[in-house]
């Protein structure tokens, strides 16, 4: 007898007959025979919604007030879920995280799990329940108040509990068929990964790929537990994170590039004309921490004419606010001349752990991008990543492009996007 949890998406359960088909699902895992533990996430688009209700009542609404808010998501889908199984004839107990014991320190909005502790979970599937868990959201161990994950959070709700569960197995269903080498709502010929070692799907989900959520394949990584992705609407065999496949004696090479993400999510900010003089930059990455904010790639250039320094960097969109202000407040003193904010960009990573060993990846990557005339503003790496930061208008040719120049377009197998906005 094998324990598998299994999450299912907002897309997999976007409607009422959405939520009938799930449940199937689940009794048809029951009746192959295993154990079983569900965790869901908001039906569709709820979780944008219920976001874009609390701006219309409030431009900045209390982190504690919009979690309380955005975790009713999850309990509508786990109670329809359980109501569904029911009238299957299978029993099935609906719990919110905090019944489920997922406990979590008290970042409102962005909650790390600090514990799990799934007795209830434990003693309903010895009662011969099937265990339906609320994702996203927890319990703060000091003020026990309600907190959510980050978006794209059930996925890591859903790895935790099957660590702390000792699962076998957790799966995660999606509107796709697995991780593909690009996004298929942009490059139809991309195609399904089978197999990816938890190190390079790290990278793919922190470089945009949204089909897993980065603390979930942390987590999985951490644990060990491998992670089936796969579709909710077909029964195809999805993809496999796991430990990467020993390399093979033979010289059985791996693949170079394993995938291309896209991120759309960050800004950049340039701070021009920085004397040149020790501690500027200290100085300036300082108070962008103290902003509470993750910069990602960060560029630097001194001008030998002026011996003045410009300093590009990227960050999320959503803290441009709060970094341009900061950044001003700080401007007479480290006296550098302007401050400059670009949402309209776009970075495409390209993802994998053979390019360790083959020179010349960058440039060709570089080459296919030049080809298709798009102007490339920054770039940063990894062992196993090359990222650029590319005009926003250009990324959807620069993804179609590279993702053909590394020859992982397949034309005969189109993949299918079942359902989702992709939102
Ligand atoms: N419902 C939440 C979201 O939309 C969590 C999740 O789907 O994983 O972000
Ligand atoms: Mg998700």
């Amino acid at each position: 007898m094998t324990l598998v949890v299994q999450k299912y998406g907002g897309s997999s359960l976007a409607d009422a007959d959405g939520v009938k088909r799930v449940a199937q699902r689940i009794v048809a895992t029951r009746k192959a025979g295993h154990d079983v533990v569900v965790v869901v996430s908001a039906m569709g688009d709820t979780t944008d919604e219920l976001h874009d209700l609390a701006l219309q009542v409030s431009p900045l609404p209390p982190g504690r007030e919009l979690d309380m808010l955005l975790t009713a998501g999850e309990r509508i889908s786990m109670a329809l879920v359980a109501m569904a199984i029911a009238n299957l004839g299978f029993e099935a107990r609906s719990f919110t995280g905090s019944q489920a014991g997922v406990i979590t320190d008290s970042a409102h909005g962005k909650a790390r799990i600090i514990d799990v502790t799934p007795g209830r979970i434990s003693g309903a599937l010895t009662d011969g329940a099937i265990p339906i868990v609320a994702g996203f959201q927890g319990v703060s161990q000091v003020g026990k108040d309600i907190t959510t994950l980050g978006r794209g959070g059930s996925d890591t709700t859903a790895v935790a509990l099957a660590a702390a569960l000792s699962a076998d197995l957790c799966e995660i269903y999606t509107d796709v068929d697995g991780v593909f080498t690009a996004d298929p709502r942009i490059v139809p010929a991309a195609r399904r990964i089978p197999k990816i070692s938890y190190e390079e799907m790290l990278e793919m989900a922190a470089c945009g790929a949204k089909v897993l959520h980065l603390r979930c394949v942390e987590y999985a990584r951490h644990y060990g537990m491998p992670i089936h992705v796969r579709s909710s609407f077909s029964n195809r065999e999805g993809t496999w994170v796991t430990l990467p496949a020993e390399q093979k004696e033979s010289g059985m090479d791996q693949p170079i590039i394993t995938g291309v993400a896209h991120d759309r999510s960050e800004a950049t900010i340039t701070v021009a004309g920085i004397p040149d003089k020790v501690g500027a930059a200290a100085r300036i990455f300082r108070t962008v921490a103290a902003a509470n904010l993750n910069i990602d790639m960060i560029v630097q250039s001194t001008s030998r004419v002026t011996g003045r320094a410009d300093i590009s960097f990227t960050l999320p969109r959503a803290g441009g606010a709060a970094a341009m202000t900061a950044l001003h407040d700080i401007r007479d003193e480290i006296g550098f001349e302007s401050l400059a904010f670009d949402d309209r960009i776009g970075k495409i990573s390209l993802i994998g752990a053979g390019m360790r060993s083959h020179p010349g990846v960058s440039a060709d990557f570089f080459s296919a991008l030049a080809d298709a005339g798009i102007n490339i503003r920054m770039i940063s790496t990894s062992e196993i990543r090359i990222s650029a930061v590319v005009d926003a208008a250009d990324l959807d040719s620069a993804v179609t492009v590279t993702h053909r120049a590394f020859g992982l377009d397949d034309e005969s197998a189109k993949a299918v996007v079942y359902g989702g906005t992709g939102r």
